[in-house]
């Protein structure tokens, strides 16, 4: 699903965001990459969404090459991917259904259609009664589940997070990285940037550990 070959990222000021960086996950993997801040965690997720390109090495997603892929496949590329970000970027004038809908909007879907596939999303989070809710309603761990269920309603084959739990409780976090479980469950291959180490250590997935953009760690967490 994801080959990283040699990839490097130097930005236009000279901070080098990873340096030779190689490795491979499986289509249905669950994978947590971690490090202090700098270490290149963020820099990895946006070379995966194309938002940046390697300046070195080859990067893959499903076979396709991302490093060289051309703007007008972008779009493309980012159906095949869900996001998840630490505060949830959610819209609090919109419902929760709208919210979930929005993605699926945006690709022109029967109004028949997004009800379907918005409910199964929301079924997902266990969440579906709410879809009438605003998001100012919602608990903070509901809120999150919301942004997981705006993140795969388009049926991505890869979903990536940012600090998902930065801002929830241990129990919560907890009871979130079961939901991305549950997803990963069911096939989509999970790749989550963190540094909650002790979340990590419980959740016996294999991890990649970056320093200063260097691979220092790949394996089960310990
Ligand atoms: P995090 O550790 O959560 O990734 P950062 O503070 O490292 O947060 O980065 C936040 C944002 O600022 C990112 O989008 C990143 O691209 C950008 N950024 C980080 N370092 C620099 C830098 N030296 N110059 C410009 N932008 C930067
Ligand atoms: P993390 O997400 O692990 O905190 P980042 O990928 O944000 O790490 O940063 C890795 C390195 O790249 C840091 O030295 C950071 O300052 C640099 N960096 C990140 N984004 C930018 C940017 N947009 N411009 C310049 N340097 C950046």
């Amino acid at each position: 699903m994801i080959r990283f070959e040699q990839v490097g990222k130097r930005y236009p000021n000279g901070h080098v965001g990873l340096h030779e960086l190689s490795f491979h996950a499986r289509r249905g993997e669950f994978l947590f990459v971690t490090g202090h801040s700098g270490a290149g965690k963020s820099t990895l997720l946006r070379l995966l969404l194309a938002l940046e390109r390697p300046t070195s090495g080859r990067l893959l997603l499903a076979g396709q090459d991302i490093g060289a892929i051309r703007n007008a496949e972008i779009p493309y590329l980012r159906r095949q991917i869900g996001v998840v970000f630490q505060n949830h970027q959610l819209l609090f004038d919109r419902s929760v259904f709208d919210n979930v809908a929005l993605p699926l909007r945006i690709l022109g879907l029967p109004r028949g259609e997004i009800a379907r596939r918005v409910g199964e999303a929301l079924q997902r989070v266990s969440l579906k009664d709410l879809g009438e809710a605003l998001p100012a309603d919602l608990s903070s761990g509901q809120q999150q589940r919301v942004g997981i269920a705006r993140a795969v309603v388009h049926e991505p084959a890869l979903l990536l997070a940012d600090e998902p739990t930065g801002n929830l409780d241990p129990r919560l976090a907890a009871e979130i990285m079961g939901v991305f479980e549950d997803i990963n469950r069911l096939g989509t291959t999970v790749l989550i940037a963190s540094h909650d180490l002790a979340l990590i250590a419980r959740m016996r997935h294999r991890l990649l550990t970056l320093q200063r953009g260097r691979l220092i760690g790949d394996g089960e967490a310990a």
